[in-house]
């Protein structure tokens, strides 16, 4: 008993924790319009209270770790950002490259060629942009006296759950309607205004990857995999996102569940990607160690506002380990 308490304390020790991003942009205008993007400045200072404890450690090495004995160093990192937008070349890259940190993109095929922007953040610019007192969606949401200074109140409270929540084709319905709230040239003057959220092309995944950046999947068209989505298509995003990556970089062994959290992985996802990829990454805060399957590795978002506290996240992200071990053996029953 004594023994193996030891045990365990020694294995927590080194266990390594994977922080995740989505982007950084040199300066935020909106702070609720942009709440998925670190300030470059504040992203620097956070590197640099990391730097001083951690050891930043590529996927390849944390994939050897898990596979074979190689001795993990204490307190290690790894850096991952999720969607692929374009300031992950543009600000990302050159601060981790200047400090020689390695990390992983994991994209979304179909907005890296079309270059569209994600339906959050469609549903936000039209909330906050738009001058109608009026928004329905039929059966599930009317406003009568809308007032778009509520915008990210129902956001946050009914939109952003109707988007993720619902089944693929009523999610296109929601983000159509709310597309229709804004005139065009309205929509083209605020896509240039918020710039970060702008997507990743082709020519750029390249660049990153040939610098050594490692580029994962995302899917193809950021559809949360949950179990109201149709089996073709959750097959259609896991499978062909990678075809399509592999085609054009030659691999890819790494996927991202978008959303990624409790109620957005369904076991058809997880069986499809545990058939097509090497290890596959949750958004369920936790730290790796040997026991964690390798198609639902826990990782932490990092906000805005913990990047503030980025020292005592990291230990809260231990501390919730437990947590993560249960609900893992839990999944895997199903
Ligand atoms: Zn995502």
């Amino acid at each position: 008993m004594v023994l193996s308490f030891f045990k365990n304390i020694h294995l927590f020790k080194n266990e390594p924790t994977i922080l995740f991003f989505h982007g950084v942009t040199p300066r935020i205008i909106d702070r609720e319009v942009q709440d998925i993007h670190l300030e470059e400045n504040q992203f620097i200072k956070m590197i640099k209270k990391l730097q001083k404890k951690y050891i930043f450690l590529s996927m390849n090495e944390i994939e050897e770790y898990r596979k074979t004995n190689y001795k993990i160093p204490k307190n290690s990192l790894i850096l991952q950002f999720d969607d692929g937008y374009e300031n992950n070349l543009k600000v990302v890259y050159p601060i981790l490259s200047y400090f020689k940190i390695p990390f992983t993109i994991f994209i979304t095929t179909n907005n890296v060629e079309f270059g569209t922007r994600f339906p959050t953040f469609i549903a936000k610019i039209a909330l906050k942009y738009t001058s109608k007192k009026k928004i329905e969606i039929p059966n599930l949401l009317k406003i009568n006296n809308y007032r778009s200074s509520d915008w990210n109140f129902i956001y946050k409270n009914k939109i952003k759950n109707l988007i993720k929540n619902s089944e693929v084709k009523t999610s296109h319905k929601i983000i159509k309607i709310l597309e229709d709230l804004i005139p065009d040239f309205l929509w083209s003057e605020l896509i240039e205004k918020y710039d970060s959220d702008k997507p990743l092309n082709w020519k750029q995944v390249k660049k990153l990857s040939n610098s050594g950046v490692e580029i994962g999947s995302h899917c193809c068209n950021h559809n949360i995999l949950h179990s109201l989505q149709p089996k073709e298509l959750i097959r259609l995003e896991i499978v062909e996102s990678k075809k399509i990556i592999k085609k054009k970089l030659g691999r890819c062994d790494y996927f991202a569940y978008p959303n990624g959290s409790i109620n957005d992985i369904c076991c058809e996802a997880y069986k499809i990607a545990k058939r097509n990829y090497s290890s596959a990454f949750t958004s369920i805060s936790g730290t790796l160690n040997k026991c964690i399957n390798s198609y639902l590795i826990p990782r932490s978002s990092i906000t805005n506002s913990k990047c503030e506290n980025i020292l005592n996240e990291i230990l809260a992200i231990k501390k919730n380990n437990p947590k993560y071990m249960i609900w893992q053996k839990e999944f895997v029953k199903r």
